[in-house]
């Protein structure tokens, strides 16, 4: 944890501890506490959309479930404080994951839309379902909190609170900084990419929801014991906007925005009651213009400016470059890999861009795949590594079927891919986007990642050292700090490379790496390939540019309107007639495509 962020937690800490004992009367302590709960409420929902990019606008109807379900464990059954809010964080669970399965089909708008109509829905089920919540009438005589038969006294209920979200925001902080967090941002920046690297995006998704979910459940118990009193019009939808807001507001993604957030939204309309009649219209224009002079949030924009004022460093620190295992060798696993397709066939309605394909990448070779535009080379990487299903053939790595398996399967069992148009971690550093390549090696999992446990920390440590390794590997540990996007194109292209390797891959599929590349550019690219395949791994290079191709193949598989047309050495593809007639449409005596400009 950062400097910056251990006195953050400090000051919170003193804040929670201080608040009860200046707080002059009963009603600006429960104020306060409802600033506890949506506190609460803010730092689960910026899991999603601080680091998923997801929107929700269903937050109340969650929170409403918790509230009603607490109320009712309370109530019915007698439960005591922890038992009604287990109880509320498992329902909500439940909601959680079932509210992330439309985001298999739908994302922006449509989204907001599915959370919106779930909102309205439990609104209606708690007023039809009279005989179990009261219907509009709602739940009285919800007992004052206990736990084990103890009753809490009001202080003692603001130390649950207080504790609550204190450690919420500090769970919440050490997710984001885990490989759970970084998978997520990743999956939002590019999920094809963060699926090519074995992470598996749906999962991430609805780990996602379900934190949100658990914390507005935890939240609706805490605050039904509060009111002692719920019905269905206190959950209403601009609450599901004012939790939206108070992420957005204090800051999406960063650790303590919610929080603030929170606290501005709680007291802001409770000041504003003195205007009366232009209460909304003061609240709204407020709003307007807190997010138009500052867009990311009020820590986002803080946290933006401290980076300009303090540029911090573009390369490593020694410390890192000192941990550093430098290199590939110890990247690559060192197993070679042999691929083998048998009659791969895709097709795009009545096109068929791949008819058929035979390939065999053996162990441990340089194995180059060219053919002219719309030759269906892509398409065959795509197919192999999970993006498409193939409509016929089969294909596997050593002698295991990979066909009909998942993108973040086939890249876990070690093929690993660059794009033809890259799709970097745009927002995430050189350095993240190595370090999301390599995650899913890494074993320690969502309690090893809230409680930041030595586990944690020696496996993050390790993966750390390997991706500045690898960065040494491609020369770009001069720009490890810079955001990936801000990066020359040719340095882009070597950054996919790296973050490929990061995951150890047997083989590895580079789709056109050349493309854009000046002839110095190719000439290291080359280099860097024949050191990949020295070091074991099974290379399948796509490529236009013949010269590359030349200087470094083993074998050479030509593809033509989908169908493999020759594979064989460089030297006897090149004279091959059926490939000089694929490259200039007829039948050339001595042609050489190696002297055919791309
Ligand atoms: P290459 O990479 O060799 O240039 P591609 O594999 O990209 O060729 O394309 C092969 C053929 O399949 C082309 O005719 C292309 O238009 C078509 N194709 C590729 N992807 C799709 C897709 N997702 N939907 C429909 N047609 C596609
Ligand atoms: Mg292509």
């Amino acid at each position: 944890m950062s400097r910056l962020h251990a006195l953050g937690f400090l000051a919170l800490a003193a804040l929670l501890v201080a608040v009860p004992l200046t707080a002059d009367n009963e009603y600006e302590l429960r104020l306060f506490m409802l600033f506890l709960i949506y506190g609460l409420i803010a730092v689960g929902l910026n899991v999603l959309v601080g680091l998923t990019g997801l929107v929700s606008l269903g937050q109340a109807g969650v929170f409403a479930l918790g509230s009603y379900a607490g109320a009712i464990l309370a109530v019915r059954l007698g439960a005591d404080l922890i038992t009604a809010s287990l109880g509320a964080a498992a329902i909500a669970a439940i909601f959680g994951v079932a509210l992330a399965y439309p985001t298999v089909r739908v994302r922006g708008v449509y989204l907001a839309v599915v959370t919106i109509a779930f909102g309205i829905i439990v609104e209606n089920v708690a007023i039809e379902w009279s005989a179990l919540t009261g219907g509009t009438t709602g739940l009285s005589g919800i007992p004052t909190p206990n736990v084990f038969g103890y009753e809490l006294s009001g202080y003692g209920f603001y130390g649950v609170l207080a504790a609550t979200l204190l450690l919420a925001t500090l769970a919440a902080h050490n997710l984001k900084d885990s490989r759970y967090g970084r998978a997520m941002l990743a999956v939002s920046q590019s999920e094809i990419a963060a699926r090519s690297l074995g992470i598996d995006a749906t999962a991430m998704r609805i780990l996602a929801f379900v934190a949100a979910a658990v914390t507005a459940g935890v939240a609706g118990a805490f605050y039904s014991f509060l009111n002692a009193y719920i019905s269905p019009d206190i959950f209403t939808f601009s609450d599901s906007v004012r939790f939206l807001l108070m992420v957005i507001l204090g800051g999406a993604a960063t650790t303590f925005g919610p929080v603030l957030g929170a606290f501005v939204l709680t007291y802001l309309p409770e000041y504003l009651q003195d205007f009366q009649l232009w209460q909304k219209f003061a609240y709204g224009a407020l709003l307007l213009t807190v997010m138009f002079v500052l867009p990311r949030g009020v820590l986002g924009t803080a946290g933006f400016v401290l980076k300009r004022l303090r540029p911090p460093a573009r390369g490593l620190s020694a410390a890192d470059m000192e941990m550093a295992r430098v290199g590939l060798p110890a990247a690559a696993r060192g197993a070679t890999a042999e691929l083998v397709t048998q009659g791969l066939t895709v097709r795009f309605g009545g096109l068929t861009a791949l008819s058929a394909a035979n390939l065999r990448v053996k162990g441990g070779e340089i194995h180059a795949l060219i053919g002219p535009n719309g030759a269906g080379k892509s398409t065959f990487v795509n197919a192999i590594s999970g993006v498409y299903q193939p409509s016929e053939g089969a294909f596997g790595i050593d002698g295991e079927d990979l066909t009909g398996k998942r993108q973040h399967q086939i890249a876990r069992l070690g093929l690993s891919r660059t794009f033809q148009n890259t799709e970097l971690f745009g927002d995430l550093t050189v350095l993240e986007n190595v370090l999301v390549g390599g995650q899913s090696r890494l074993s320690y999992g969502l309690a090893d990642a809230l409680l930041r446990t030595p586990r944690r920390r020696r496996e993050e440590r390790d993966l750390r050292a390997a991706a500045v390794g690898l960065l040494a590997f491609v020369d770009l540990t001069d720009h490890a700090k810079e955001a990936a996007r801000h990066l020359p194109f040719g340095l882009q292209r070597r950054l996919e490379i790296a973050r490929a390797l990061a995951a150890r891959p047997r083989l590895l599929l580079l789709d056109e790496p050349a493309a854009g590349l000046t002839t110095q550019e190719i000439g290291s690219l080359a280099d860097m390939i024949r050191k990949v395949a020295a070091a074991g791994v099974s290379v399948l290079l796509i490529e236009h540019h013949v010269d590359l191709i030349m200087a470094v193949a083993d074998t050479v598989t030509v593809l033509d309107y989908g169908q493999v047309i020759a594979s064989d050495r460089p030297g006897v593809v090149q004279n091959d007639p059926r490939v000089i007639e694929a490259y200039f449409g007829s039948p050339v005596a001595h042609g050489d495509f190696a002297e055919v400009p791309a």
